[in-house]
């Protein structure tokens, strides 16, 4: 970005200098005019509502008007404390201090006039607040009774007086200049959405002339941020597009004919149906499909992802799909291999735990075209793997992966690039879906197939135990195997926790007779395989394990899931502990056992799971507990940190910011016309602030 005034340092503004430019650089990351602009208040106080002191309440938030009485200094021995009134011709309320008392009572004498704003406690029927904001009435009568914004602030910064109301003062003096801010959006997209220009909008944000205008403010940056972001999208799928055509696979033949109309095991779901129906449409284009598969646990994702290779094949192309775990890929190969079998269709495993030889077989089979179909784990992006002619890539289980894993996979296409699916479990919400993946399509797999019975929840605490145990012994006298799930398998003596292997004891303890197994993430792969085998042939009944099996394995026969320390695991991989059961005909149960003494967000957590069995809700009520950044991982996910945008509420901007960006690219995609050059360089500037380069390529 050619160099303006935004690129000014903080330490310029006369209110700064540059002391307090060094705590603003450390403590809030603000180096520049522009990072400063960008420093929206944590809230706003309307301060033209003054409450009579008269009909103040316990726990009101309020301003009053009035004079304060006399300072009192309380030496106590740990903390000085001040104290006073402040008096208005309706009653009075006590004030005090006990942080930053030298800097107030230094400020302020009794007869001043002040604004007072803050929380009011009643003690013994008298009204008092804690640590108020004060303000002299005579500074500026206007501002003093304006909507009034409140800014996060440090120790430190306190310390050099740069408090809320100093940032505010620095605010001001910054806004002097606010004629001077460019606008970047193109003229068309303002028009287009009615927004609020982008000098106003800061203007507003940061002093709000209304709330009105405070809401077409937030909304015109909200809007301004998830824009650019989506820009990038577009810009990046109109690339891929020019450089490297996608295959476009036209033909419907026999290969999917035969296995669709001959050995399909089950009748496809409506669900299955319609989002084949879109994956084939996507698939017959020379546009790479970039489509995000969302479908509940058991919901039957790889049969759509089966007939997707099918359609590869048909069209002289090769598949790969990727899993997250050596066992999901094996149980993949082992599941697919079974339903390929009538058809003459080769099939490799491409996984770590592999031997040098079987490696050798299928890279060979790969790069010379003999084998159709690779299923693996990350093995698959290694370099020594190369395809002959790779048209489709498949990821299951896609928020396992990183950005750059994904779009490894992609690479193998050499010059062509393959179309792409992403499957996932953890449904993420629509609207954090519709930015994550601004350059993807969704498909959701909305129906499970028939005859499932939603899974029963309860919550059991550690004194229920042998109720529990007497449940485990009736399910396997009944022919039907356990999984128990402990969170840890090395156990920290500071963590109270059972660990999987005094669990295993345990329940061998409890229930002699019945064959247990167990596996857990330290174990070597060989040996995790047998017991996992051990477990689906049924020589085992109980199948003790730390989270490895989290995702994918199916056992139908499975029907009851015994959480242990169910308090410690977050709700969405609770939620994919609970789908290894109930995929049989048979009602299957998941029991959460619980310690006594649990966290509220535990609480929230075991509370959504026994309410619903719904997926989607539950991912939408993980990400309002956790928050988007550490719901998908920020970094990991490739999602800059919005700073005003909340992807979990902001549905309606997020579809106009992507509509109008795509619309954009559509028209100029080199962003090269006159009118949306101011929009080209901010783009430059923000790939390069957020280090999107990664997302840009
Ligand atoms: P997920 O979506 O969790 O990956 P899977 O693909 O593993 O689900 O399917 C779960 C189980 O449901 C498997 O045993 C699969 O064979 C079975 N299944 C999938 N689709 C259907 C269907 N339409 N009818 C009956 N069973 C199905
Ligand atoms: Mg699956």
């Amino acid at each position: 970005m050619e160099t303006t005034i935004w690129n000014t340092p903080v330490a310029y503004l006369k209110s700064v200098g540059p002391k307090r430019a060094e705590v603003l650089a450390t403590d809030l990351e603000i180096s520049t005019f522009d990072d400063l602009l960008h420093y929206f208040p944590k809230k706003y106080v309307d301060r033209s509502r003054v409450t009579p002191i008269r009909d103040l309440r316990d726990g009101d938030l309020a301003t009053i008007i009035g004079k304060l009485g006399r300072m009192d200094w309380v030496q106590s021995l740990k903390s000085p404390r001040l104290t006073t009134t402040i008096r208005d011709a309706t009653g009075f309320v006590e004030l005090t201090w006990f942080q930053a008392v030298k800097h107030v009572g230094s400020k302020f004498k009794e007869g001043d006039e002040v604004v007072c704003f803050g929380r009011i406690t009643s003690f013994r029927d008298r009204l008092q607040i804690t640590h108020p904001e004060l303000e002299p009435l005579s500074d500026d009568p206007a501002e003093s009774l304006s909507i009034m914004p409140f800014y996060g602030t440090t120790e430190k910064m306190k310390r050099l007086f740069m408090d809320s109301r100093g940032l505010r003062r620095t605010m001001k003096q910054l806004l002097e200049h606010a004629d001077k801010i460019p606008e970047i959006l193109p003229a068309s997209v303002i028009h287009e959405r009615g927004l609020m220009s982008r000098a106003e909008a800061f203007k507003n944000i940061h002093f709000p002339t209304s709330f009105q205008h405070l809401y077409e403010a937030r909304r015109r940056l909200k809007f301004e941020e998830l824009f650019f972001f989506e820009l990038l999208m577009a810009k990046r799928k109109a690339i891929f597009a020019r450089t490297r055509p996608a295959p476009p696979f036209v033909k419907v033949g026999d290969v999917f004919n035969e296995f669709y109309h001959k050995h399909l095991p089950f009748p496809l779901t409506n669900a299955q149906k319609r989002v084949v129906r879109e994956i084939r449409n996507d698939l017959a284009k020379s546009v790479q499909m970039n489509r995000l598969v969302q479908g509940d646990v058991g919901s039957g994702k790889t049969m759509v992802a089966l007939l997707s290779m099918l359609l590869a094949v048909d069209n002289g192309y090769q598949a790969a799909m990727m899993a997250p775990t050596e066992i999901l890929a094996e149980q993949h190969y082992v599941n697919l291999s079974r339903y390929l079998e009538p058809l003459n269709i080769r099939l490799a495993l491409v996984a770590g735990s592999q031997t040098k030889k079987q490696r050798q077989s299928a890279v060979y089979g790969l790069a010379a075209g003999i084998t159709h179909i690779a299923v693996g784990t990350h093995a698959l992006v290694e370099d020594s793997v190369e395809f002959f002619k790779l048209g489709l890539t498949i990821i299951d289980e896609q928020h396992k992966f990183g950005v750059r894993q994904r779009a490894a996979l992609w690479l193998k296409g050499k010059d062509l690039l393959p179309h792409n699916m992403m499957m996932t479990a953890t449904p993420i919400p629509r609207t954090l879906a519709m930015t994550l993946y601004g350059d993807a399509d969704v498909s959701i797999i909305d129906e499970l197939p028939p005859g499932r019975k939603p899974v029963k929840t309860e919550v059991y605490a550690e004194s229920q135990r042998l109720t529990v145990i007497g449940f485990v012994k009736k399910q396997i006298a009944a022919g039907r195997q356990v999984y128990v799930v402990y969170p840890l398998v090395a156990e920290s003596s500071k963590l109270d926790l059972l660990a999987a292997e005094q669990g295993y004891e345990a329940w061998q303890r409890a229930l002699p007779d019945v064959p247990i197994g167990i596996v857990h993430g330290k174990m070597k792969p060989d040996a995790k395989d047998f017991e996992m085998k051990r477990f689906k042939e049924g020589a085992t009944k109980i199948l003790v394990s730390t989270t490895v099996i989290e995702v994918g394995v199916d056992v139908p026969n499975a029907t009851v899931m015994v959480i242990e320390n169910s308090e410690r695991f977050g709700l969405s991989q609770l939620h994919q502990l609970r789908g290894r059961v109930g995929r049989g005909g048979e009602q299957s149960f998941c029991l959460l056992m619980s310690s006594k003494n649990v966290s509220q967000e535990a609480k929230k957590r075991l509370e959504a799971m026994c309410l619903t069995n719904d997926g989607f809700y539950i991912s939408q009520i993980d990400l309002e507990i956790r928050g988007p950044g550490d719901f998908l991982g920020t970094r990991q996910s490739g999602l800059p940190d919005f700073r005003i945008a909340d992807v979990t509420q902001d549905g309606d901007v997020i579809q106009e910011a992507k509509q109008s960006a795509f619309a954009l690219i559509d028209a100029d995609p080199g962003l090269t016309l006159d009118a949306h050059r101011p929009c080209a360089e901010y783009l430059h500037h923000y790939i390069q602030k957020f280090k999107l380069e990664e997302l840009s390529a």
